[in-house]
């Protein structure tokens, strides 16, 4: 048998359930969704969450999607899921959890009795360490991104090679490979011996098709290629950076964007102009290294000193 929270499936089963952390502000107990697919054959453990950020729903519409379609009888090893991290900002379809103001992904490995973010941190970790990989289902918040997979580690971790492997074999296309803030989940779990990467599906307000489909594709590479199923999967090349510069506006106004996602971009190329509120050019910004443009924000109108766009740098094919 293989419980995770109340969920619990013999081989060959499946189970959904909740895994409990606390209680609510009204005293009613609550849990995470969770699901446990028990593979009838002996073999490896996968690790899935979505929505640690609240406000990041593609990772929850690649488990909705995916799920389903995973036999436990076509299935070898067990693959445990969280669908919702961040119960509170989900709730209220924020990024942070409103109970501590608090971003997830900087709460790992968590603390027990700790806040609210902590004690959900805690809580997942145990079933992040107690797997051998683990996938971390992101977006780039609300503003457009590409589809890419960060490997938060380091390149000087122990668990490096295996965490980009496990990275090149989600396939999104593109790799970021730069060690990530302390308190991510993709940083805290290689640290006992887990690869962990960060699928970051886009960007968008609500669900985004492709990016959630680039993610199933993802999921299913995984499984194929680690032999819980019987599919097979070849690597391709992605395409790695390992720099990130980001660009903020130097003045207020529109923006005029130039490249769009995914284009090479050169040093001293147009990023984006801004203008006033009448069409008069204010300020012209060029990318300070070549790269690949890689995110940017979904509104036109910036503040002196407001996040624009960032390009990922230091670019090679791993
Ligand atoms: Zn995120």
């Amino acid at each position: 048998m293989v419980t995770f929270g109340t969920a619990t499936a013999a081989p060959g089963e499946r189970d959904t359930g909740r895994l409990e952390v606390g209680e609510t502000r009204d005293g009613s107990a609550f849990g995470l969704p969770v699901a446990v697919v028990n593979g009838v054959d002996d073999g490896r453990t996968l690790y899935i969450q979505a929505a640690s950020d609240g406000d990041e729903l593609n990772g929850v519409g690649v488990i909705q999607r995916t799920l389903p379609k995973l036999d436990p009888m076509e299935l070898s090893g067990t693959i445990l899921v969280c669908g919702v991290v961040n119960y509170h900002a989900f709730q209220v379809a924020e990024h942070r959890n409103p109970i501590d103001d608090t971003k997830m992904n900087r709460a790992y490995p968590g603390d027990k009795t700790g806040t609210s973010s902590e004690r959900i941190a805690a809580a997942t970790f145990d079933a992040a360490i107690s797997a051998d990989y683990v996938l971390d289902l992101h977006q780039g918040s609300t503003s457009r991104m590409i589809d890419e997979v960060r490997v938060r580690c380091g390149t000087r971790h122990r668990l490096h090679d295996e965490c980009l492997e496990l990275a090149k074999v989600f396939g999104c296309g593109y790799i970021l490979d730069q060690k990530g803030p302390d308190g991510q989940l993709a940083r805290a779990a290689p640290d006992e011996g887990v690869p962990t990467i960060d699928p970051e599906l886009g960007g968008c307000v609500g669900w985004d098709e492709a990016s959630i489909q680039r993610g199933v594709d993802g999921v299913f590479n995984v499984l194929n290629y680690y032999g819980f199923l019987d599919g097979h999967h070849d690597t391709r090349p992605q395409t790695r950076a390992s720099g990130f510069e980001q660009y903020g506006s130097p003045v207020g106004g529109l923006l005029d964007l130039k490249p769009d996602l995914g284009d090479r971009v050169s040093r001293g190329e147009t990023l984006f102009e801004v203008t006033d509120v009448f069409g008069e050019p204010k300020a012209e910004i060029t990318a300070d290294s070549s790269g690949v443009f890689w995110r940017v924000r979904r509104l036109p109108q910036v503040a002196t000193g407001e996040y624009v766009c960032s390009v990922g740098t230091n670019v090679d094919t791993y």
